[in-house]
């Protein structure tokens, strides 16, 4: 790009160059006289006709009136010109012909105002470039930096992504539709828009969108949400702008959105106020995906590792309106994933991968890729012919107190720990009628989920909650700190979301549901207001006194369902060992071996 830059700029000099020559050749000599003997000549009659110019005066020769005039007709005598009042009057005198100069401005023009611009357009497009690293020539302005190019043949498909099954199954329906796009047009099916994939890094979610793209072969745009936030103002909107034009020309094809999250911030979020360039970006965003037509072909893929800082607008219906978790794998999902990786690579019969798997919880799809690859170095620099189990155990220490220091294992009586904690929240679930039926329940530590992360779908106007409802709900929150105190008689601060969550629902019941005898039918919170940030402007319209009615009610709530709760987990103790036992050792139960382990008559 710089080579190119400063060779067409070279051009620019030649030609300038020649040009100024060529003017000079076309003016030739001229013969330079004083302004006297200018005039001297003018009495002579050796000259016929005068130009007049704003500096100049030149004198021209008779020129016959049946010959054809030269098309440069040569001045004779040049002289300065003087401010002469009289030059007029005596040039009249000698019958001279007077014209005005139709002076060739054009090179002063150059000179004077062409040169200095492009003087600071160079200059500009210098520190463009500088900036941008590369934004671009004039050309490209505008459009985006590296252009983005559709891969095609990305040699990834649904095999090459071990685990992750549940999040295969919802895809599928998108590969089928960019397979056979009419088998849903034809009943008028709509495909959604905007997929977002929800996990930790490394946890296969890049690869899961190639593989999407693979197995439908179509083609795969790529980009990262922070390739969006430019430098400067409105590229960024460009660029999704740019993106979106491509697609459309491809479509069918996959678009995938990597760390949506660094663009799609929740908009005012933050103490300063906006970030405009982000703002725009992000608003560019949302009107390209409202703008096609929902059948054209064109799916996004968008992957995040924290869903709920995005800006809702993001969220709404027709837009990322599925989300898919992408999970850390399970023992199971980990003994697939590491064989996956050990394909390509001299693997000592001797190795068992379950057993790597089994030390290696918390890994992600990543971190068991890494693993491979460096117990296949180490194998390496010991000039072994295969990789051995000794180096998987080396790599395994190596790359296990690299993540201890993220904090992203567990040791064994943490492990244990939260398989009762789970098994409590799962068997409480099962003895409350109304709760909802486990779908799965895992002790894999989840970067999202141990942080409380609830996928926030819009669920005001999908629920209308019967007060058994919620406090059931409450139960099944309580019945992980339960089961620990039950069976360890003791507590962790695991449970803290799990208190933060059922302190919500009971004080809501008291407050603004009109749930409580004491406290009456009366709804003690307006609702914050939609526009401004939740929490932080919660009115306060009751006493003081109340005010403590409130907390010894809602606390009343707690105490009252906790005391269900442990009956019920002393009740099914022998449950809850049974299935917290299965759960620590194959770290996940999905719903069929959760009900299996129920056994008949549950
Ligand atoms: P993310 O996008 O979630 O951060 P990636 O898709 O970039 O994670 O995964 C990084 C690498 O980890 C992949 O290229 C692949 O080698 C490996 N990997 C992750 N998950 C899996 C999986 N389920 N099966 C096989 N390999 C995986
Ligand atoms: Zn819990």
């Amino acid at each position: 790009m710089e080579k190119k830059f400063q060779f067409s700029l070279s051009y620019l000099f030649i030609a300038l160059a020649i040009f100024i020559l060529l003017q000079n050749w076309l003016s030739p000599d001229i013969n330079n006289v004083s302004y006297s003997q200018f005039k001297t000549h003018v009495a002579e009659k050796k000259i016929n006709s005068v130009v007049i110019s704003s500096t100049l005066l030149k004198g021209y020769e008779k020129v016959e009136s049946d010959k054809k005039e030269p098309m440069f007709p040569k001045a004779l005598y040049v002289t300065p010109r003087i401010d002469d009042r009289n030059l007029v009057e005596f040039l009249e005198k000698y019958n001279v012909d007077i014209i005005a100069a139709n002076e060739n401005t054009f090179l002063r023009t150059l000179l004077s105002w062409v040169l200095p611009t492009l003087f600071f357009v160079g200059i500009w497009m210098f520190l463009m470039k500088r900036m941008g690293q590369g934004a671009g020539g004039m050309m490209t302005l505008g459009k985006s930096k590296a252009k983005i190019i559709a891969q095609t043949d990305l040699g990834v498909n649904f095999e090459s992504v071990a685990g992750q099954e549940e999040a295969k199954v919802e895809l599928a329906e998108v590969i089928e539709f960019l397979k056979t796009p009419e088998k849903f047009t034809r009943l008028g099916a709509k495909i959604p828009k905007g997929i977002l994939l929800v996990g930790p890094p490394g946890t296969g979610k890049t690869l899961l969108a190639k593989a999407v793209a693979g197995e439908s072969g179509v083609p795969f745009f790529s980009i990262s949400g922070s390739d969006f936030i430019e430098m400067f103002v409105g590229l960024g909107a460009a660029r999704v702008r740019d993106l979106f034009e491509q697609a459309n020309a491809k479509a069918p094809c996959i678009v995938f959105i990597d760390e949506l999250d660094s663009l799609g911030k929740a908009r005012g979020s933050g103490m300063m106020g906006g970030h405009d360039e982000r703002e725009q970006t992000l608003n560019q965003l949302l009107a390209e995906m409202d703008g096609f037509e929902v059948n054209k072909g064109v799916v996004i893929l968008a992957a995040t590792n924290r869903p709920e800082i995005l800006d809702p607008a993001l969220l709404r219906p027709g837009r990322f309106d599925r989300h898919i978790l992408v999970d850390r794998p399970d023992l199971k999902e980990r003994v697939a994933i590491l064989a996956v990786h050990a394909k390509g690579i001299k693997l000592d019969l001797e190795v068992d991968l379950e057993i790597i798997a089994r030390r290696t919880p918390g890994f992600t799809g990543a971190d068991l890729a890494n693993l491979v690859n460096e117990a296949t170095l180490l194998a390496v620099r010991k000039g072994k012919e295969q990789v051995e189990g000794t180096e998987f155990e080396e790599a395994i220490d190596r790359i296990v107190a690299g993540l201890e220091k993220k904090n992203r294992v567990l040791n064994e009586t943490e492990k244990k720990t939260v398989a009762y904690h789970e098994t409590g929240h799962a068997l409480v679930a099962t003895f409350r009628k109304t709760a909802e039926k486990v779908h799965k329940i895992s002790i894999v530590p989840r970067g999202i989920g141990a942080l409380g992360y609830t996928m926030q779908l819009p669920t005001e106007d999908r629920f209308l909650m019967s007060k058994t409802e919620l406090l059931e709900k409450i139960d099944v929150l309580l019945g992980g700190r339960g089961a620990e105190k039950i069976v360890f008689d003791e507590i962790t601060t695991g449970a803290q979301n799990d208190l933060q969550r059922a302190t919500d629902i009971a004080r809501s019941m008291v407050t603004m549901y009109g749930m409580n005898e004491k406290l009456g039918q009366v709804t003690y919170l307006q609702q914050a207001n939609q526009f401004l940030q939740q929490g932080l402007f919660q009115q306060k319209e009751f006493s003081d006194q109340t005010a403590l009615l409130i907390d010894e009610e809602v606390r009343k709530i707690i105490d009252e369902r906790m005391v269900g709760v442990k009956e019920t987990l002393v009740e099914h103790r022998e449950l809850l060992e049974k299935i917290a036992k299965v759960l620590l050792e194959k770290e996940a139960l999905d719903d069929e071996e959760f009900k299996a382990l129920l056994g008949e008559g549950v």
